[in-house]
């Protein structure tokens, strides 16, 4: 009510100094809470802004490594350019790999495995690059995902990361939803390496109580990302564009696909306040502690499997047709996923309301379901 009532404008500094002021400090708020290494904040040289979602900000990311590549390699040779992900990695980065005119045929899925929890190893990447570096392509860009969308896998930072410094890619990290996890000690650990990234990206409109739409992105090189996305037409000309080439004030439509923007910051902002760090961690720990505890009742039945461990809040099980049976009960909705074949349950233990009570009904849902199911095959 707020962002949408005082309809604040912060796209240049001079619209709203208030706004822009705000949005760096909160972007650099997060980024220590959740354990980012000082050069991707603004305080170490780095700097963050807040976007609609993971998708404009991971076009925006690839238009900026594109862009730097091709300052060396000369714009002739964009069909050079490769970009890496794994089969577990979001599809928005391949929709954004085609917007920034890189052909569908240079975007490399690595295949993962049970063995590394389905997590991109470093070996798979080193493999496909130096196949390709031998053909001729450039290696742009790589994603790390930390939480994926399917699985709730996680690919290992540090050493993609090394993978991508040894080839001059850009590495960007997407911890859309485990990102909040983070701000808890136990689960930093996860985002180790980050200071080899050039973007990290996390979404507080998923699971730290940020209504839609709320996307922070930070960028070890703020000069390199504008220089990708910025405009500088008479009439915007202000404080921000003093002609000394540095800038003096955040002119944030230089970080982002669109001129006029929210006024994210004070949702996150209030957030932050309203909560606190104690309380954040509280809420993103119940919902750990109902999911581990989903698992174990999961685990403990013959008859369902765990079929990855769970790291977060997300559990994958399985038990054909117990879905169906489940959502077309009213009650409650479950979603699934497809991995090595195998069709999974996922339960997401993130909603704002959701209490260790609604685990456990939902659990006695799922068993009383499953013996319809299993009765009616007489299994
Ligand atoms: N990346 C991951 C790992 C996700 O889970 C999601 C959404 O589910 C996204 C990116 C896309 O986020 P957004 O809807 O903010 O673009």
């Amino acid at each position: 009510m707020l962002s949408v009532g005082l309809n604040v404008v912060p796209f240049v500094w001079a619209a709203s100094p208030a706004a822009a002021e705000l949005e760096t400090i909160v972007v650099d708020w997060m980024g220590k809470l959740i354990g980012l290494p000082h050069l991707l904040l603004f305080s170490g040289g780095g700097g963050g802004v807040l976007q609609g979602s993971t998708c404009e900000a991971v076009v925006c990311t690839l238009a900026a490594a594109r862009d730097r590549a091709l300052a060396k390699l000369g714009h002739e040779n964009i069909m050079k350019l490769v970009v890496y992900a794994s089969d577990q990695t979001h599809v928005t980065f391949q929709k954004g790999a085609r917007l920034v005119g890189i052909p569908p045929s240079n975007f490399r899925v690595i295949q993962t495995s049970a063995s590394s929890g389905y997590g991109l190893t470093a070996d798979a990447i080193r493999a496909a690059v130096d196949r390709e570096v031998a053909n001729g392509l450039v290696p742009l860009y790589l994603c790390a995902t930390v939480g994926t969308t399917g699985l709730g896998a996680v690919d290992p930072v540090r050493g993609l990361g090394e993978e991508a410094q040894r080839h001059g890619m850009w590495l960007h990290v997407d911890a859309a939803y485990a990102g909040s996890a983070a701000i808890c000690p136990e689960f930093e650990g996860y985002l180790d390496g980050a200071e080899l990234a050039d973007s990290v990206s996390m979404n507080p409109h998923k699971w730290f109580l940020t209504n839609m739409d709320c996307c922070c992105l930070w960028v070890a090189s703020p000069a390199t990302f504008t220089a990708a996305l910025s405009t500088d037409p008479e009439y915007l000309k202000n404080v921000g564009t003093n002609g000394t080439g540095k800038p003096a004030a955040i002119d944030y439509k230089d970080w982002q696909i669109s001129l006029t923007r929210r006024f994210r910051a004070i949702k996150l902002w209030v957030v932050l306040r309203r909560y606190g760090a104690i309380g954040l961690r509280g809420y993103i720990r119940r919902h750990v502690a109902a999911a581990k505890r989903f698992e174990r009742m999961v685990a403990e039945d013959e008859r369902f499997e765990v079929v990855v461990p769970r790291k977060f809040l997300l559990v994958c099980f399985r038990l054909r047709e117990l879905l169906a049976a489940v959502n077309s009960s009213g009650r409650a909705f479950i979603t699934h996923f497809v991995v090595d074949g195998k069709f999974v349950i996922r339960l997401a233990v993130a909603g704002a309301m959701t209490e260790m009570q609604h685990v456990m009904d939902v659990w006695a849902l799922l068993q009383g379901k499953a013996e319809e199911v299993l009765r009616r095959h007489q299994l």
